[in-house]
């Protein structure tokens, strides 16, 4: 028989969970597999923490977007946000699915291009496009989006120089009504920035001007805000109709739909309360609808969604390295786990629920990682039932941002496993070695010997 684990006594007040509108509370009911394999065997095989995603997650939420915008509107191209989440084996789901690519830098550009993507179908946004980059861009007939007038000279250069006309289009940024406005990537609608790129691209004659875009912010629960943003693109787009006689092929929305994730501070779960695909798709494709556009040339509608579109397609699974009792008697569980992974732990509660069977008893706990960081807290205050060293946890909603923002800092990277269509689970990132680390090192010869 095994021998039980020791728990020491401890005497603490009953903490009655009262039942909302919603039930009672539900975050620990245990999890002991993803897409049908089993969590245990996860860990036996690629080690612990290890990042799993569900293929048949990101395919069904792909489709729910898919659905959600072409019932409603006729032209409708999605392009994944590559710095979302950029793992190979990620990218190529979405390409499969039908999606663009999304980048922002000339790493990701080469990415895309490197997985197979048509130049054709790369969008290059953000701020610091190098002139090879941009050289690259043109070479692939690429959608340039330029962010700024330094941007908007060089590719006018660069255009007259090879001879080809580059297909672009603009960032505008806008006031939304969301608090506080991006107003960092590109021109300006409000006071007349963006008109005034527009007439200086139209006047100049050396780039196709193709497109209008915006990204007005990220986790964005005002599905009203798109709708603003969208009426000032259509503004846009018939001021160049007016004036030039030029119709452009298509409005970019950007990213920015909220996940399922809770936002640290909010009462209820994300994922019941944050708008829906449905939600955004009624309010952008009405606004276009609803406009004065001319239908003979309706532009195409494209949308850059990343973080709704993966968040609950990942997992994180780490293991319990211990427990403790803070100095005024909390519960303290430290997880293998830390924010040098788990860079979204800083502004979500993250759902986090135990990945085996558990006895009735709580307690509200604070889930530290395994770093030497006062910062390194993965939740606050939780209320967990009681977990062993050894015990495995399962952190919800992690497919956004975490494998690209994830740093080498004390610990390696853990493995990233994807369930596949046939619940087997697929290696798509080894895990780190100290050899990936210390090859890019060099030590000059003085310091050869110590
Ligand atoms: C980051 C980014 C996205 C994706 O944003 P989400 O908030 O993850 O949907 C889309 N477009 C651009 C230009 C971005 O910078």
């Amino acid at each position: 028989m095994e021998r039980l684990k020791y728990e020491r006594p401890l005497i603490k007040k009953l903490e009655s969970q009262m039942p909302n509108k919603y039930g009672l509370r539900t975050e620990y009911k245990p999890m002991t597999e993803i897409d049908g394999v089993l969590i245990k065997d996860l860990i036996k095989d690629f080690g612990s923490p290890l990042f799993v995603i569900s293929e048949k997650k990101i395919r069904q939420n792909y489709r729910r977007a898919q659905k959600a915008f072409t019932t409603r509107y006729p032209k409708v191209q999605f392009a994944w946000s590559y710095k979302t989440n950029y793992i190979g084996a990620v990218c190529n789901v979405f390409h499969q699915e039908g999606s663009w690519a999304e980048v922002v830098s000339g790493f990701e550009f080469r990415k895309a291009l490197d997985l197979g993507v048509s130049g054709r179908n790369i969008i290059f946004n953000g701020p610091d496009k190098t002139e090879a980059d941009l050289v690259m861009a043109v070479q692939n007939d690429a959608l340039i989006h330029i962010d700024h007038l330094d941007e908007l000279y060089s590719l006018t250069e660069i255009a007259t120089q090879m001879g080809k006309r580059p297909r672009v289009a603009i960032r505008v940024n806008m006031d939304t009504g969301i608090f506080p406005m991006w107003d960092r990537f590109g021109f300006n609608y409000e006071n007349g920035q963006a008109w005034d790129a527009l007439n200086k691209i139209m006047h100049a004659n050396k780039l196709d001007l193709e497109g209008l875009h915006c990204h007005i912010g990220t986790f964005i629960l005002q599905p009203s805000a798109y709708g603003v943003a969208t009426q000032k693109l259509v503004d846009l787009a018939m001021g160049l109709k007016r004036k030039f006689g030029h119709a452009i092929k298509y409005i970019d929305l950007g990213g920015g739909f909220a996940s399922g994730n809770t936002l640290k501070g909010a009462f209820l779960p994300g994922a019941d309360t944050n708008p829906t695909f449905d939600d955004y798709a009624e309010i952008i494709t009405s606004a276009l609808l609803n406009s004065e556009l001319p239908p003979s040339d309706m532009p195409a509608l494209i949308l850059e969604s990343g973080r709704a579109l993966i968040d609950d397609a990942g997992f994180l699974i780490s293991s319990v390295i211990a427990n403790k009792r803070s100095s005024k008697g909390k519960r303290v569980t430290i997880l293998d786990a830390g924010v040098n992974i788990l860079f979204t732990s800083f502004w979500y509660n993250h759902k986090v629920t135990p990945a085996q069977e558990f006895t009735g008893f709580t307690e509200d706990t604070t889930l530290y990682g395994p770093l030497c960081m006062n910062i390194d807290v993965i939740r606050e205050e939780v209320t967990l039932p009681l977990m062993n060293k050894g015990d495995q946890i399962v952190i919800h909603h992690v497919g956004a941002y975490n494998m690209t923002q994830w740093m080498q800092f004390i610990t390696l990277r853990p493995a990233v496993v994807l369930i596949d269509l046939n619940g087997k689970a697929e290696l798509i990132r080894e895990g780190e070695k100290n050899e990936n680390v210390t090859s890019m090192e060099r030590i000059p010869s003085h310091l050869n010997r110590i």
